[in-house]
């Protein structure tokens, strides 16, 4: 057994998320973590809403709310969402809070005393009128890099770059339309070219990595430059800094603060649980493993910029310097991205309504329907599209025949002429055979999964759903109505066999998993689901809603004997079929 802490991306709280997002870090991240769990390992899963930065601050005011009126929104609706996916985070909790704040601050400060962190002069915008610092997101411009005539001083939303307002083409004041002028003013830079020797070193060392990712992120390591971590902003971390603490023009930049919400969100979930040194076994042992999720778009913060800020906060570059309070924080084990997910072949997109949110999805199709589909034929290694033609396939055609139908067939066929499961004769050759092969999954499934291959794993357990329907057709039990001990023995095979591949279908789909676990006549928690429990801050400010739930119970990675004579009821199905006609619900609604 080892602690492993699983990282999840940090959903930005500017809207509800559509399935693009979950199938990327949000699902793939809860397979993961449930399998962990059950193969026995420690497993701390935390992630949050992201809530500071410009583009907040731009839609609260087009909103006329505050950015805090806008996040408080947003955080229920994705904490909710994702309670509806049943993705079990032992914390999901938010970049606004005290504790948060604290930490940012922490690692700001033994970043600078440790000399990483350096202060520059550079270009800031003045209004000419009022002669007052004009923020970021108050100019707009044509973008340097592409063109594109209504990028913001911090970022371009065409391109995505981030950019310096002094570098756009025909800067101008999105308040009066004057051009801004610029003036000398003093930010802070995170000094990455001082950290680019060890992070090489630590780069080398990575085991395991997907081939792309790893020369992607030494790439990056060849040409890094010190990267602006403050800006002119009000909504954000305040500056750590004598002189700087109480300025309300400057902020901490969001890209820097949301990176540390990993290790703030472990500090909470240790203080909320009573123990608040625990979170140390995940970021301190050094036999512990941490696993990061997220979207390709995400993998230089999370393969170059966070570790460079571990290593700076350890004092591990070319400056020297000591760890501060925390000590020592161990690097991420292991950064999984996934590709993009499109839609009907186009990009998703909220403004041109090519989307699909996560709780209208939930409103008319089950959870579980939705993560086998991204289990089966998600974004894992290649870009892939979501079409409702695939979704009602795969849904009809695997789940449903597949899967479903070999559950109930089988339990209601026991219920019907034994009431219970029923106690094997003599097994034949080829029941041990069937036995063995189903068993023989828990290895090569659990093998896939632990090394982020889902795809294969969930191909693999189907496979052997396939190879039990196959044992089924051929002794067709049905037949044997004269010879109730053969019957018998099939039937105790076969739910055996089921009992094995829903435990191993568990990770993938859980709610599903519980009900067939039920229908076999179980008792109890099988597959440990989050609830939403509404907290106080705890250094005092909001309330607010957070995921969490007690993992510890439920199905262990393992094969378990059915008890023969255990009542059995007839079932109702477990998954619904799909009608056709939903195909052009969706897409008049797509397009309307
Ligand atoms: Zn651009």
């Amino acid at each position: 057994m080892s602690h492993v802490l699983a990282a999840v991306a940090w959903p930005y709280a500017n809207g509800p998320r559509h399935i693009g997002h979950v199938s990327g870090f949000g699902v793939p991240s809860d397979v993961f973590s449930r399998y962990m769990r059950m193969a026995g390992h420690d497993v701390l899963m935390v992630s949050g809403t992201d809530e500071h930065g410009t583009p907040i601050q731009v839609q609260a005011d087009a909103e006329g709310v505050t950015p805090r009126e806008l996040v408080d929104r947003y955080n229920r609706v994705i904490v909710e969402d994702l309670h509806g996916l049943g993705l079990s985070y032992d914390l999901f909790t938010r970049t606004t809070t005290r504790n948060h704040y604290a930490v940012v601050q922490e690692m700001f400060e033994t970043l600078y005393r440790n000399g990483y962190i350096v202060a520059k002069t550079t270009l800031g915008a003045i209004s000419p009128s009022t002669g007052r610092t004009l923020p970021d997101r108050y100019i707009e411009g044509t973008c340097p890099i592409c063109g594109y005539d209504s990028a913001r001083g911090d970022q371009c939303d065409n391109c995505g770059n981030q950019l310096d307002p002094e570098q756009l083409v025909d800067p101008r004041s999105k308040i009066n339309g004057e051009t801004p002028e610029f003036v000398e003013t003093e930010h802070f830079f995170l000094d990455l070219p001082a950290l680019a020797d060890a992070l090489n070193k630590w780069l080398d060392s990575r085991e395991g990595w997907r081939p792309n990712v790893l020369r992607f992120s030494k790439n990056l390591v060849e040409d890094l430059h010190p990267r602006a971590i403050t800006r002119d902003l009000e909504w954000g971390v305040p500056v750590p800094l004598e002189g700087w603490r109480d300025r309300n023009d400057k902020r901490i930049y969001v890209w820097f603060d949301a990176v540390i919400g990993y290790l703030s969100a472990s500090i909470e979930w240790a203080r909320r649980s009573g123990k608040p040194d625990a979170w140390r076994q995940w970021w301190q042992d050094p036999e512990a493993r941490q696993y990061y999720f997220m979207g390709k778009d995400n993998i230089v913060f999370h393969s170059v910029i966070w570790p460079a800020i571990l290593l700076g906060y350890n004092g591990e570059g070319s400056r020297d310097g000591k760890p501060g309070t925390f000590g020592r924080l161990e690097l991420p084990t292991e950064v999984v991205s996934s590709e993009y997910l499109t839609m009907e072949g186009r990009k998703f997109s909220s403004s041109r309504r090519v989307v699909i949110y996560v709780r209208d999805f939930l409103a008319r199709y089950d959870a579980d329907a939705l993560r086998y589909f991204i289990a089966v034929a998600g974004p894992e290694s290649n870009d892939t599209d979501f079409t409702w033609a695939e979704f009602l396939r795969r849904n009809n055609d695997e789940l449903v025949a597949g899967w479903g139908n070999l559950v109930n067939r089988s339990i209601s066929m026991a219920a019907k002429n034994f009431g219970e499961i029923p106690t094997p004769g003599p097994l034949t050759e080829a029941d041990e055979a069937l036995l063995a092969t189903v068993r023989a999954g828990f290895e090569s499934v659990g093998a896939l999964v632990s090394k982020h291959r889902q795809k294969a794993a969930i191909g693999e357990a189907m496979r052997l759903v396939a190879e039990v329907n196959k044992y089924m057709s051929e002794s067709a039990p049905w037949k044997l109505k004269e010879d109730k001990e053969r019957m018998g023995t099939i039937l105790y095979v076969t739910l055996q066999a089921i009992s094995h591949l829903n435990t191993m279908l568990t990770p993938f789909l859980p709610h599903a998993a519980q009900r067939i676990h039920e229908l076999l006549g179980g008792t109890g928690v099988h597959a440990p689901m989050p609830s939403i429990v509404e907290v106080e801050d705890l250094d005092d400010g909001n309330t607010y809603p957070i995921l969490t739930g007690d993992y510890t119970v439920g199905a262990r990675w393992e094969p378990v004997e059915l008890p023969t004579g255990r009542p059995l009821a007839a079932p109702t199905p477990v998954f619904r079929k799909l009608d056709p006609s939903i195909i052009e619900e969706e897409l008049a609604r797509l397009t309307s």
